[in-house]
C-alpha cells in the first residue's frame, strides 16, 4: 500500500563495513579485518534498521514496516503485531465457525449472546458509524451481503435481495452493555465486521507497537493504514490508486502521524452484463453501491477512517464530504464514477499548474509516484 522514498531507503539502510576495511589492509588485511568484523557484529547489540514483514492474515495483505534502534527487539516486535492481527481474526472472523463473530450469527436471533468486551466495544462502536453516517455503514448489511460470492461470480435474486433485506438494520441489533451481550430483533440478520476489522487491527498493532517504543512505523491491512512518525524527517509518501489501473496514482499524499482507508469498487468485484457487482453494499437497497468509484478517509485512527470510507460510496461523494468535513480532524478524498476527484477543505487540491492529475480518467500515470495504495490484484 505504501511506498517509501527510495532514496531514503538507500541511504538508511546501511551495507556491511567490511568491504571498505578489506581495500586498507590488502589481501591478508582483508581477511584479519573479515574475522575483525565478525568478531565486532557479534560482541557489539543490533543497529537500528529499518525492518519489515509482509503476511497474509484476516484475508488481506498485512504490511508492517518499522524503524528500531534493535534489530532483535524490533523483529519481536514485528511478531508480536502479526500475532495480534491472528487473535483479532480468531475472535471477529465471520469464516471461522467457532469465533465469538460465528456464535452471534447462530444464535443471536434466538438468544442474547455474550461475548467478549472487546468485539462488544466494536460492536458498539459500529453502530456509532451507522447513526453518523445515516446507516451508510451498517454491520447488519451481511444479512443480503453473505448471498453473493465475488470470486465465484453468484450474485443473489431479486427475490432473494427482498427476503433478505428486512434483516439489514442496524438498530434490531440489541446491545446489552452489562451482559456484553447481543441479540437480533428479527430472523435472517447476520453481522460481518469486514467493513470496521481491519482498521481496528491496525490500531491494535501500532499500540503494541508504541509500548515497545517504536517510534516510527506504518502498519497496513487491506485498504486500511496508519502511520506513526514520519520517515527520519521526511514525510511518507502514500499513494491512491486509480480505479482501474493499479499501475497509475491519482494523488500522492506525504503523510506523518496520521490513518488513512480508502475502499474501492475493484478490491472484490465481477462484472457481468456490464454492471459492476463489487463488496461494498448499499444497506438500503441489497445491491453494491456505487456512487463512487473509490473514497479515503484520513483521520487520527484506522478504526475510525476504515468505519468512514464506505459513506460515499452509498450516499454519494457530495453528501460524504458534508458528513467528513462535519468532524474535526477528518479529511476526504472522493473519485466519482465521472473521474472527477473530490476533496475536503482541508485538503489542497492538487496544483493545476503543475500539470498534476485531476481526475483518474484523463491522467497519466506519475513516474516518480509512489506505489498505488492498494496494488495487490483488484478482486480478492
Ligand atoms: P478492506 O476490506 O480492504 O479494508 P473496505 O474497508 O472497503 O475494504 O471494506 C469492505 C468490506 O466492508 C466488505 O468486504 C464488507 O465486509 C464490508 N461492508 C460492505 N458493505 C458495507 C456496509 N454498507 N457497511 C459496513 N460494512 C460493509
Ligand atoms: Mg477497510
Amino acid at each position: 500500500m505504501l511506498a517509501m522514498l527510495p532514496h531514503l531507503r538507500s541511504r538508511l539502510r546501511a551495507g556491511p563495513q567490511v568491504p571498505r576495511l578489506a581495500r586498507a589492509f590488502g589481501h591478508f588485511g582483508a581477511f584479519f579485518a573479515a574475522i575483525f568484523a565478525l568478531s565486532l557484529a557479534l560482541a557489539t547489540p543490533a543497529r537500528a534498521v529499518w525492518l519489515d514483514r509482509h503476511e497474509a492474515i484476516m484475508g488481506t495483505n498485512i504490511d508492517v514496516e518499522i524503524w528500531h534502534d534493535d534489530s532483535i527487539k524490533g523483529e519481536a516486535a514485528l511478531d508480536a503485531v502479526m500475532d495480534e492481527m491472528r487473535r483479532i481474526d480468531t475472535l471477529m472472523s465471520h469464516y471461522k465457525p467457532e469465533s465469538e463473530l460465528s456464535q452471534i450469527n447462530a444464535r443471536g436471533a434466538r438468544e442474547a449472546v455474550v461475548v467478549d468486551k472487546e468485539l462488544f466495544d466494536l460492536i458498539k462502536l459500529s453502530l456509532h458509524f451507522s447513526e453518523i453516517t445515516n446507516g451508510a455503514f451498517d454491520i447488519t448489511y451481511a444479512s443480503v451481503g453473505y448471498l453473493y460470492n465475488y470470486r465465484k461470480h453468484i450474485k443473489p435474486s431479486e427475490d432473494e435481495i427482498e427476503k433478505a433485506l428486512p434483516g439489514v438494520n442496524y438498530r434490531h441489533l440489541l446491545l446489552d452493555e452489562k451482559a456484553h451481550s447481543v441479540k437480533f430483533a428479527q430472523d435472517g440478520m447476520r453481522i460481518d465486521l469486514g467493513g470496521i476489522a481491519k482498521g481496528y487491527a491496525v490500531d491494535r498493532g501500532i499500540g503494541i507497537l508504541q509500548a515497545r517504543g517504536v517510534q516510527h512505523a506504518v502498519v497496513t491491512a487491506g485498504g486500511d493504514t496508519r502511520i506513526i512518525g514520519d520517515r527520519m524527517g521526511r514525510p511518507w509518501i502514500v499513494g491512491i490508486r486509480h480505479p482501474d489501473d493499479k499501475s497509475k496514482t491519482v494523488l500522492r499524499l506525504p503523510l506523518v502521524d496520521t490513518a488513512m482507508s480508502t475502499s474501492g469498487d475493484y478490491e472484490r468485484y465481477f462484472d457481468e452484463d456490464g454492471k459492476r457487482y463489487h463488496h461494498i453494499i448499499d444497506p438500503h437497497t441489497g445491491h453494491s453501491a456505487s456512487k463512487v468509484r473509490s473514497a479515503t478517509i484520513l483521520g487520527p485512527t484506522a478504526v475510525q477512517t476504515d468505519g468512514l470510507s464506505k459513506t460515499a460510496f452509498v450516499l454519494g461523494a457530495e453528501r460524504a464530504k458534508e458528513i467528513i468535513e462535519k468532524l474535526p480532524d477528518f479529511d476526504g478524498i472522493f473519485v466519482r464514477p465521472d473521474g472527477k476527484v473530490l476533496y475536503t477543505k482541508g485538503l489542497q487540491p492538487p496544483d493545476e499548474a503543475a500539470g498534476s492529475p485531476q481526475s483518474p480518467g484523463g491522467s497519466e500515470p506519475d513516474k516518480k509516484a509512489a506505489k498505488p495504495s492498494k496494488p495487490a490484484a483488484s478482486s480478492k
